[in-house]
């Protein structure tokens, strides 16, 4: 048997059971193997019946004194009456037809499972084992239970484990010998006994280490092959940081520079003078100024003579860049140009003939960037704002539009925890920028609940009264009576209502992009004082007017996504005030998560809660990252383990990029991880 046979082939599993198994991802031999359990029994030491308590998980050896079949309400009904020297009690099973009759009276079981009362003690659909036939049970004595899908019993997943391990003629080591010695990890058949044949508790850890370590290890090992196959072979443009572009665009800029816009704008000059392309990300709470940072960058292109893009994910967002900045870019003799999927066909055409002639030198836009259709004359400088919109294949695409390779610049508003940022962008450099522009007025954020909306509502008044001008933001577009959301629509037709049509305007996903222009524009100008939205504003907006954010059903959103909707406000010099107005009856995590929300500022500090409660997975999105999923290591379980495996794999990769001292970390990745390396562009 090798570790690629089909698990078609193994004795007892035939084309059905393997169609079963392939839903939990085991196709192979291997898989198989790497299918762990998710709990373990131990079975050890089995108590007398009469020491156990209600409610308590219990292991019993036990000899059958009788048993019956009847069909009750919920379904065929097996019962046993079961004793060990101390007493007696009934052991159940429901919908086990098949275990009608089976139980011989005198014969040895263990029964392992739930106590539970139902006129007397009883056990219902317990795990058990024939002791009988099984003389040398208790030698093995720690029960795996592993995770199943429908159709699939537990005993089934662990003979063919069983029979794997006993039959299986070699797995190759995949971790290289110095590895394993230094962390003391046990080979990888020895693990995989631990996790599936453990002779006792201790060894699960032990195998369960060695597994974690190695999923990790070629995990980072992807993520170092990425940065290679950037840096690799062809060369960047070295640009112009101190050109008169640049110059003339500080000199024209309304506001100082603050100390670390300074000195990530040094540390990204100090990049792109070199002929290594630059990979570097930009990480920045929302508000504290990256869009100036990455202009600079930009502009450094440009002052070399070459073309520079910013790609932003939504049209909102690359309108604002583009119109923002259009007018200071053009007074110092840059040549901006938006381009955007919505634009008319004419339009786009002509735009993208201005790319290709270099007679643009900063473009900014969507991913309609990206399409295949668009090609520039001298991309040397490539920006991707919020980045963790993006996925990887995106970056690179945009990327792949020049000759040189060019410069690459992502920016990321959402705090990402260290930890994620270490093993997601482990190929990245990073610059921080922590403080925020000087002059900004206090923002405070207040939980109320809506059972207050009126007054809350009446304190807008007041306030847009002075000038003001407030985000109302909602969860959903059409009321859904089920869930009893406020609708933006419906939120929308309260404050008409209220302050009249001239004063409130709507912007939603599903809006032509056009009429979200305007509606845009005519709040950025004041025009309307209350723009009513739902998550579309959520990235990057910049309105320093707006200085009030009242946000519906705060419990239907992530911390993440809290903390990038309120960056909204406290941008200008007015105080600013978040209102999040919840629902009665929430539940206490729900209720604990905003509390925690209104009392933090600190963005890190909310992505780390974010990550502790939703996972890594949720936070970096299901998008196309290209690098496998974590199946038994966890980010931040396994924090101490992931900063080992990525010390060493980037070490091994740097010092023998072709691995050709390493031919087992090589064989492993290719049979692995083909799929990756192709999505990653590192085939
Ligand atoms: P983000 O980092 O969230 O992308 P922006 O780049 O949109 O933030 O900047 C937020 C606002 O702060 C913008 O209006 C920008 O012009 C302004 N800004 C940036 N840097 C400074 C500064 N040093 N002093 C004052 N205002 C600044
Ligand atoms: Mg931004």
């Amino acid at each position: 048997m090798k570790p690629e046979t089909p698990v078609q082939y193994l004795k007892g599993i035939g084309p059905k059971r393997a169609a079963r198994l392939s839903k939990l991802g085991i196709n192979t031999v291997e898989d198989l193997l790497f299918h762990l359990p998710s709990r373990y029994i131990d079975r050890s030491n089995p108590v007398p019946i009469a020491s156990a308590q209600i409610g308590q998980e219990a292991t019993f050896v036990v000899k059958v004194m009788g048993s019956t079949f009847r069909r009750s309400r919920r379904g065929p009904l097996v019962q046993i009456l079961v004793a060990d020297e101390s007493a007696q009690m009934y052991v159940v099973w429901f919908n086990r037809p098949d275990l009608r009759g089976k139980f011989k009276p005198g014969e040895k079981l263990l029964v392992s499972g739930q106590v539970t009362f139902y006129d007397q003690m009883q056990m219902v659909n317990p795990f058990f084992e024939r002791l009988d036939a099984n003389p040398d049970f208790f030698e093995r004595p720690i029960f795996p239970v592993y995770p199943l899908t429908e159709g699939l019993a537990a005993w089934e997943v662990r003979r063919a484990a069983n029979r794997v391990l006993d039959e299986l003629d070699e797995l190759p080591e995949t971790i290289p010998l110095e590895i394993m010695q230094r962390h003391e990890l046990p080979g990888i058949m020895q693990a995989l006994q631990y996790v599936h044949r453990p002779r006792e508790m201790a060894e699960i850890e032990k195998g369960l280490a060695r597994l974690r370590y190695e999923e990790l290890f070629y995990f980072e090992a992807l993520i170092a092959m990425r940065r290679r196959s950037l840096e690799e072979g062809v060369e960047a443009e070295p640009l112009a940081p101190e050109g008169k572009l640049t110059k003339g665009f500080l000199k024209a800029l309304p506001f100082e520079l603050t100390r670390d816009q300074l000195k990530v704008i040094a540390e990204i000059g100090a990049d792109i003078c070199d002929k290594n392309p630059m990979h570097r990300l930009l990480q920045g709470d929302v508000g504290s100024g990256k869009t100036v940072v990455a202009l600079c960058a930009m502009l450094a292109a440009a002052d070399a003579g070459r073309q520079a893009a910013m790609m932003a994910p939504t049209e909102i967002l690359a309108e604002q860049h583009y119109q923002g900045w259009k007018k200071t870019l053009e007074a110092i003799g840059a040549r901006p140009l938006l381009l955007t999927g919505s634009l008319k066909n004419k339009e786009k055409e002509e735009r993208r003939e201005m790319i290709a002639r270099g007679k643009a030198d900063m473009v900014f836009g969507t991913h309609a960037l990206i399409e295949e259709n668009v090609e520039f004359r001298d991309l040397a400088l490539v920006v991707v704002d919020e980045q963790h919109r993006f996925g990887v294949m995106q970056r690179a695409a945009l990327a792949s539009k020049s000759e040189v390779r060019p410069h690459v610049l992502v920016m990321s508003a959402t705090p990402i925890p260290r930890t994620l940022t270490l093993s997601y962008y482990g190929d990245l450099d990073v610059s921080v920028i922590k403080q925020k522009p000087k002059g900004r007025a206090e923002r405070t954020t207040e939980l109320a609940y809506e059972g207050r909306k009126e007054g809350v509502y009446r304190w807008l008044e007041e306030r847009l009264k002075e000038g003001d001008r407030a985000y109302v933001v909602c969860p959903l577009i059409e009321e859904s009576e089920k869930l009893e959301l406020s609708s933006a629509k419906e939120t929308f037709d309260e404050l008409v209502e209220r302050l009249g049509d001239q004063r409130v305007t709507l912007v939603h996903g599903r809006m032509k992009p056009q009429e979200r222009q305007l509606a845009m524009s005519r709040f950025r100008k004041g025009e309307v004082e209350v723009l009513v939205s739902t998550t579309v504003i959520e990235v990057g907006v910049d309105v320093p007017q707006a200085t009030i954010m009242i946000i519906m059903h705060p419990e239907r959103f992530g911390l993440a996504q809290l903390h990038q909707l309120r960056g909204r406000i406290g941008r200008g010099q007015r105080p600013s005030r978040c209102v999040l107005l919840m629902p009665r009856g929430l539940s206490p995590e729900a209720s604990q998560r905003l509390t925690f929300f209104a009392n933090t500022e600190d963005g890190f500090a909310l992505a780390e809660e974010d990550l502790r409660i939703r996972g890594p997975g949720q936070i970096m999105g299901r998008r196309q990252h290209g690098l496998p999923d974590l199946r038994i290591a966890d980010l931040l379980r396994d924090r101490d383990l992931l900063m080992a495996a990525q010390k060493d794999a980037f070490k091994i990769l740097k010092e023998d990029p072709e691995l050709k001292k390493h031919p087992r970390v090589s064989a492993t990745i290719r049979r692995r991880h083909a799929q990756s390396l192709e999505l990653l562009g590192v085939a």
